[in-house]
């Protein structure tokens, strides 16, 4: 077996394990292998191994990869988007995890052909350095989408704090859960909002125990061969 087969299959051990313990369905949670620091070769490796979803965090890496990948699979676009960037990716994606601003939505308005799976990116945790809206801006910025054509806000987005404090982690997709059934409430046709992405490496049994319908897993899915070749160079 390889590697990434070897990881996958106790991922997905935990996941089910954490589906569990939150009375959820496991084939709820939807895991997107996140390959921005690996190789093409690496990044095909997942695909034969049945992952279907791809998370990739920069144009140029994205979009080299979907030139040389002819695998049906689906690309993710994970990291913050910068508005002159929207025209790189806006084809090729078929969900943006970090809409975060108007400008960003009024670029993607003007330059998709079709509608885009939208999730706003939110910083529950409000830190200096995260991308994203507060949770009381939500609401009064998915309202102001109302009259575009080409952003279906699918769910909502957010990166738990880099911390060993499960319980502080735990609040956080908590309040991302609340914060998304209460946009599910309004009915909102541009915004059914009925996804959550959250959960990463080290926090995607938690992000599962409290609701994640997609998960983002990178390091412990697939390595981040840069840093494997770091520690060659030591
Ligand atoms: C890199 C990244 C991930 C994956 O992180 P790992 O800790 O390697 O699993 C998930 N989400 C976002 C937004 C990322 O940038």
């Amino acid at each position: 077996m390889t590697k990434i087969l070897t990881n996958l299959s106790k991922i997905n051990d935990l996941l089910i394990a954490a589906a569990k313990r939150g009375n959820r369905n496991a084939s709820n949670v939807q895991i997107i292998a996140v390959t921005k620091e690996v190789s093409v070769e690496r990044t095909q490796e997942a695909i034969n191994a049945g992952l279907i979803h791809l998370g990739e965090n920069r144009p140029e890496g994205l979009n080299h990869k979907i030139a040389v990948i002819q695998a049906d699979v689906r690309w993710h676009y994970i990291g913050s988007l910068q508005t002159r960037k929207v025209k790189q990716v806006i084809h090729h994606i078929d969900y943006l995890h970090s809409l975060d601003r108007l400008s960003l939505a009024q670029e993607i308005e003007k330059r998709a052909e079709k509608p885009v799976k939208c999730f706003v990116q939110v910083n529950v945790s409000e830190e200096e350095s995260k991308h994203g809206l507060t949770v009381k801006e939500v609401l009064p910025f998915i309202e102001t989408l109302t009259s575009f054509t080409k952003i279906q806000v699918v769910g909502l987005m957010t990166m738990a704090p880099n911390t060993e404090d499960k319980a502080l982690i735990r609040s956080v997709f908590k309040q991302l859960k609340q914060c998304q059934q209460q946009i599910a409430e309004q009915g909102f046709a541009h915004a059914p909002c009925t996804e959550l992405s959250m959960g990463m490496s080290n926090d995607f049994e938690i992000a599962v125990e409290e609701g994640a319908t997609f998960v983002r897993v990178g390091t412990a899915l697939v390595g981040n061969e840069r840093g494997e070749q770091d520690e060659h160079e030591e």
